[in-house]
């Protein structure tokens, strides 16, 4: 039975697909790294690609060890798991991938409590924040186990959060004994957005999740890194989750030319500046001014749900998701550049007054 072609089928050559920056797909020189990458089996530490790439992700990020793992959700799940004890509460933003988006995961997989706690539109707790909703474990009361972070934020419209920020939301947390983990499946796009190392913006987190397979432009897997016994124990819950692969340089191989992807990133963002000005612009939308590479549609304006209002802009080859009641994600990355901006806005002005 012949496959059915989605709207959004990467062999659709009109569409510009802003729906994310996972849906990049890996370049020539990508596909040539995996055809001729050395390999072993990584599960016996003997696959050398995945090696260099477990050592170069954490010399980026400033930290002692690193693990290949196939998703960022399970970069965060065994995170999560590798800090804690069961029953214990984990601090998580209300709005954080950790906590909307991976399958309630703490509570399936680590057996925690999640503290849900509003980051706000800063996206980052205050040190009071911290500082009043940490726990110790008592006879009628779980503890705190966990604080989650999430830099670059996904769900608040890709807000960088400073340095300082992190230190200071991080610095509560460790005079209490609780470990921290960044969710930083775009901290390089936080990082450059900044104009900041990695390595400075993650330097008072104990653990950090980055994605390959987003603005990075691999088409497979993330980096969890931290210290070295920690990730020697990550490696075991990897196996547990079922994460231990076996010839994995084949897609490690493309993630060690992403992490030459960090600083044209800059380029995204510029996009994604040009994209909201032009969408701002329409009469009725709403786009505040993104940080990174994440923009964010107002439509309550223009009264018209963000699901009817995606769905209009599939019709005419441009790609976004459904964020909100009345919000409208979308994303700049590697395959779209600035001509297929100034196309996408051009394609939703039409939308817009149509809709109106
Ligand atoms: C995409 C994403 C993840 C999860 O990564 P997957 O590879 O899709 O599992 C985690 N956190 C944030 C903020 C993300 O955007």
């Amino acid at each position: 039975m012949p496959v059915e072609l989605t709207e959004h089928d990467p062999r659709n050559e009109n569409l510009l697909d802003f729906r994310s920056d996972t849906v990049t797909t890996p370049s020539d020189a990508m596909r040539e790294a995996a055809a001729n990458a050395e390999v072993g089996d990584d599960v016996k530490r003997e696959d050398p690609t995945v090696n260099e790439l477990e050592a170069r992700a954490a010399d980026l990020m400033g930290k002692e060890a690193g693990l290949y793992v196939p998703s960022g959700t399970m970069g965060n799940q065994i995170a999560a798991r590798v800090h804690t004890e069961r029953g214990e509460e984990a601090i998580v933003d209300t709005e954080g991938h950790v906590y909307k988006w991976e399958v309630g995961g703490l509570a399936q997989l680590s057996e925690l409590q999640v503290r849900p706690l509003d980051y706000g539109p800063e996206a980052v707790p205050t040190p009071e924040q911290v500082r009043e909703t940490v726990t110790e474990s008592a006879l009628h009361v779980a503890g705190t186990g966990l604080l989650c972070l999430e830099n670059s934020h996904n769900s608040r419209g890709g807000v960088a959060v400073a340095p300082e920020a992190v230190d200071a939301a991080a610095e509560v947390a460790h005079d209490h004994d609780v470990p921290v983990h960044l969710d930083g499946a775009r901290v390089c796009n936080a990082a450059v957005a900044q104009d900041v190392d990695p390595a400075r913006l993650v330097d008072s987190v104990d653990t950090v999740m980055f994605c390959l397979s987003k603005g990075l432009g691999a088409p497979v897997g993330s980096m969890l890194v931290g210290p070295e016994e920690f990730v020697e124990e990550a490696r075991r819950t990897r196996k547990l989750l079922g994460g231990g692969m076996r010839q994995a340089g084949m897609i490690a191989a493309p993630g060690l030319l992403a992490l030459e992807n960090v600083d044209r990133l800059a380029e995204d963002h510029a996009n994604a500046g040009r994209l909201a000005e032009g969408l701002d612009a329409l009469t009725g939308l709403s786009v505040p001014e993104p940080d990174t590479n994440i923009v964010l549609v107002d439509t309550a304006g223009v009264d018209v749900p963000a699901d009817e209002f995606v769905a209009a802009c599939a019709e005419r080859d441009v790609g976004a998701s459904t964020f909100g009641a009345y919000t409208v994600r979308f994303c700049t990355h590697l395959d779209v550049d600035e001509a297929d901006v100034e196309t996408a806005i051009d394609r939703v002005g039409p939308v817009v007054s149509e809709m109106a």
